[in-house]
């Protein structure tokens, strides 16, 4: 039998245990009338959160579904998106962005990030756009909790040429858009939320969101998330099950009010990092657009002798991540597109020089010193 890990992580990537010590009874009180009324899927929870949800993102509707991949492939069909259809993205991103534009039967069309922001850079949109005559939509991911350049996509692309937003990773993220913040999901036509537990909203279980302004689409994704159908057992179309819990509903009701202070508390922790680090050559701290306030979902560096680095935290007990350590071109699923290595340099840079620190909003003042005086001691200060 493998040993059991003989001490916890000093300090973790992420410490879910002592975000619901702080919102324990809150939690259990959310949740117990519905594990008493056997009401599961669906309902006045949902509802609500979706009412939430809305509010928060400054959209007409939101539009609760099973997971945030589901809620990009409900986009997708929403927006009738499929078969002879291309779809640009981001090669550094989740796999599931990608994911949701194969499983629709539309083909992904890469273009690189911007090398400071690593969200898609609009200048590699528009060229993407211009040489695919099938381009029908372009999805801007929210990396690592701060805004895509929404507004910069939308000058270069045709008239009418659909945005979905993934903001699967930057919920509550905002940009600031002719004098306005403009929440994340606001501005795309479609917006995609993810609640898995690691995200910076994450439910006790799986979860995601839709939003948008049209009620066109709204009532559209609604029907796609009950199998095509509004009359229980008429189908006007083949949809999907992609229903979110009630129970994971309450959950996330009962943490959203949380939120804002999560968001501040992340921020403070980058800050501080940020201030710690940057007399180190060796590394390169997160570059926030002066339009964006990041929730940062992730705390990224780029870090010369990526690999050594992580080892060396590692050892010291604090947890660490590479998002992503394989751009999603060089996936071997995606080698019937076509793509090679040094089609999207900035994306393959990225996947080798990025490292993500612990910034969950519960790091106690010790832990984030810990980090600290680790990066800085493998750069030798
Ligand atoms: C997490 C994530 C998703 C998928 O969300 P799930 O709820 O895990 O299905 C999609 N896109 C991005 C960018 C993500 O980070």
């Amino acid at each position: 039998m493998a040993p059991f890990p003989t001490e916890p992580m000093a300090v973790p990537l992420l410490d879910l245990k002592a975000q619901h010590g702080t919102i324990r009874d809150e939690v259990i009180a959310a949740i117990m009338p519905i594990v008493d009324g056997q009401t599961f899927i669906l309902g006045e929870p949902v509802e609500r959160l979706e009412g939430l949800v809305a509010k928060l993102s400054h959209t007409a509707h939101a539009v609760g579904c099973a997971n945030g991949t589901d809620a990009i492939l409900l986009a997708l069909r929403a927006l009738d998106i499929g078969r002879n259809d291309a779809v640009v993205t981001t090669p550094f991103t989740f796999f599931a962005t990608a994911g949701a534009v194969h499983n629709v039967g539309a083909r992904t069309v890469f273009a690189d990030i911007d090398p400071d922001t690593f969200n898609i850079s609009p200048e590699a949109v528009d060229e993407a756009v211009r040489n695919t005559p099938d381009a029908k939509a372009v999805i801007a991911v929210d990396l690592f909790g701060q805004m895509a350049a929404i507004d910069d996509i939308r000058a270069v692309l045709p008239n009418g040429m659909p945005i979905i937003e993934d903001a699967a990773q930057s919920i509550g993220a905002s940009r600031r858009i002719d004098g306005r913040k403009v929440m994340a999901g606001e501005m795309a036509d479609i917006g995609t939320f993810s609640f898995f537990p690691s995200k910076n909203l994450g439910g006790y279980g799986d979860g995601g969101m839709v939003v948008t302004q049209s009620d066109q689409l709204a009532a559209r994704l609604r029907r796609l998330r009950t199998h095509g159908s509004v009359k229980t057992y008429f189908h006007e179309e083949v949809g999907y099950n992609s229903r979110l819990d009630a129970l994971q509903a309450a959950v996330l009701a009962a943490k959203l009010p949380h939120l804002e202070a999560w968001s501040a508390a992340r921020r403070r922790n980058a800050s501080l990092y940020d201030e710690a680090f940057a007399d180190l050559d060796g590394v390169r701290t997160p570059m926030i657009d002066d339009r964006n306030e990041s929730i940062y979902n992730q705390y990224t560096l780029r870090a010369e002798r990526r690999d050594d680095l992580q080892e060396f935290l590692k050892k010291r007990g604090i947890g660490n991540s590479v998002y992503y350590p394989l751009p999603l071109h060089l996936q071997p699923c995606f080698a019937y597109l076509g793509y090679e290595e040094g089609d999207f340099p900035e994306s393959e840079r990225a996947a080798k020089e990025v490292v993500s620190l612990p910034v969950y909003p519960e790091l106690i003042d010790s832990q984030r010193d810990e980090v600290i005086s680790a990066v800085r001691a493998f750069y030798g200060r």
